[in-house]
């Protein structure tokens, strides 16, 4: 409970507008995309400018008041989940597109601006904005930077660190910070990399210049279906091997073919592993890597092949792929969307182990994941209402995760750690580096107050956890890092 006096204060920054505490208004910040996590936050606040939250966060920090930054509350891993008392700052009145400067292929950017709405209002002089994620028409920058976002375009362009010049953000004391610079490659420490997914723990990003990237000549996208998803894998392996590099390779099973067509009737072959690859450039470049491509998926046994006829059949084939999260409801009841990445080559053998540990459990996973990066997406579908299923289907998804760390990979791709990976930390990290990481997050947020019990492994909420792999650090025993 925050005083009369505290709201008061927060009411004078961001006027009576600005602050939400109505119980059930409240309860639409209680948790982001996953939902298995709520806890309702004190206090919601809606800034207009940096100025106003540089001053939420003085007053925090004054008064040891927590905060989560929030976009659009898309995430999936629980990261813009409110801690008890806290209050959440969210950007939903910070959705101004600052500054076009074509020339330098830039754009500034408020927070809450959304994905799409950088495309869109570059997209008439020739450009786009590469990172896409499937979530790109809701989801807002300030999240994208914070999760350092990924999408099926990220295969060639590169992940939203790839994209992001400056950041202009608070820090929990109220200071103004600049990160990086518009141009490139400025001396000192990389904090912008350091700050650009960092889930919302070293501040608050208020301004963002990013990188946009001129529409290529050529865009072709081809679909081959295969017997099974195995084959489909091994065909991006071959592709990669073959020195092409497309600018996206996606992967669906037959459950996300049957889930997609029924959401918005992508007209997919209705296959065991379906592969999605999109070549772009020059248009003599995209005609020869796309015969490529397609000698490689017959190879590899293609049962059928064919190309977008023209520009809406292309968009309709990537609204398929990316409404394929939302569509999984229309499999189950509950599901859980999983995020882990494995070097490429693996994927056919850990896709036939992910279906093996499904099987032993009686659940169903589905897999729909952006082959080329090697990052997975295993969808655990289950059903709340039957006993102990719930529990079983997490267990499965965080024994997934293992499999990813011990076949080289990592414990997320692209959708962060957030609370609901902070217990497998320490399962990917030994002691002396989450020591570190722990040491670089002090050094912007001594006080422990933006978005804390996130990320790290913590003793209580990882101890509590039957399958927690949690093992304290020294720099917690010493007091410096977070001790509940
Ligand atoms: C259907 C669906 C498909 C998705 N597909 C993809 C995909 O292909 N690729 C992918 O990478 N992700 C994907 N996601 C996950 C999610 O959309 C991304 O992580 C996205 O970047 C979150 O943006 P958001 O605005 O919703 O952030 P939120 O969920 O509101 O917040 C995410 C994190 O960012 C922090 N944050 C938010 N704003 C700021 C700020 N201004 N400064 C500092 N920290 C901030 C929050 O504290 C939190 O830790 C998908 C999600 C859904 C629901």
């Amino acid at each position: 409970m925050l005083s009369a006096q505290i709201l008061s204060e927060f009411r004078q920054i961001v006027g009576p507008r600005g602050l939400i505490t109505a119980q059930n208004q409240l309860q639409t910040y209680e948790c982001d995309g996953l939902t298995a996590f709520r806890e309702a936050p004190a206090a919601v606040l809606l800034p207009e400018t940096t100025e106003q939250v540089q001053a939420i966060l003085r007053l925090c920090t004054r008064h040891k008041v927590p905060f989560v930054a929030r976009g659009a509350g898309t995430g999936l891993s629980g990261g813009a989940l409110p801690t008890p008392g806290s209050v959440v700052i969210t950007f939903s009145r910070m959705t101004r597109i600052l500054n076009i400067d074509y020339a330098n292929h830039q754009v500034t950017v408020q927070p809450g601006v959304i994905n799409a709405n950088v495309t869109a209002a570059v997209a008439g002089a020739g450009f786009f904005y590469a990172p896409d994620p499937s979530s790109q028409t809701v989801c807002t920058l300030g999240g994208n930077v914070a999760e350092n976002a990924g999408g099926a375009h990220c295969l060639k362009y590169g992940f939203t660190v790839t994209h992001v010049l400056e950041a202009k953000v608070v820090l929990p004391s109220g200071e103004l910070v600049t990160l990086g610079g518009k141009t490139p490659d400025a001396p000192g420490y990389d904090l912008l990399g350091v700050f650009i997914g960092s889930e919302g723990t070293l501040g608050i990003a208020t301004e963002m210049t990013l990188r946009i990237v001129r529409k290529p000549e050529a865009v072709q996208v081809l679909l081959a279906a295969f017997d099974s998803i195995q084959a489909a894998a091994q065909t991006v392996s071959d592709i990669i091997a073959a020195g092409l590099l497309p600018s996206a390779m996606e992967i669906m099973d037959r459950l996300s073919i049957v889930a997609a067509e029924a959401a918005v009737h992508p007209h997919y072959p209705m296959c065991d592993g379906l592969l999605i690859v999109e070549v772009d450039g020059p248009l003599a470049e995209v005609k020869l890597q796309a015969a490529q491509v397609l000698e490689l998926c017959r190879k590899n046994g293609a049962t059928e092949t064919r190309h977008a006829v023209d520009e809406a059949d292309r968009l309709l084939i990537w609204k398929g792929r990316k409404a394929a999260f939302a569509a999984a409801g229309r499999l189950s009841p509950n599901y859980i969307v999983q995020d882990g990445v494995i070097p490429r080559t693996a994927l056919p053998v850990v896709l036939d182990k992910i279906g093996q540990m499904a099987k032993a459990e009686k659940l169903r996973v589905t897999n729909v994941f952006h082959a080329g990066d090697g990052n997975l997406h295993p969808i655990v579908l289950y059903n709340r209402e039957n006993p102990g299923e719930e529990d079983r289907a997490i267990d499965l998804s965080m024994r997934i995760l293992d499999l990813c760390v011990e076949t080289g990979g990592s414990i997320t791709g692209e959708h962060g750690v957030g609370r609901e990976k902070q217990c497998s930390m320490s399962y990917m990290y030994a002691p002396v580096d989450l020591e570190t990481m722990q040491r670089v997050r002090r050094a912007f947020d001594p006080e422990n107050l933006a978005n804390p019990e996130k990320l790290f492994p913590t003793p209580r909420l990882c101890g509590e956890q039957s399958r927690g792999h949690y093992v304290p650090h020294p720099v917690e025993a010493s007091g410096i890092a977070e001790v509940f």
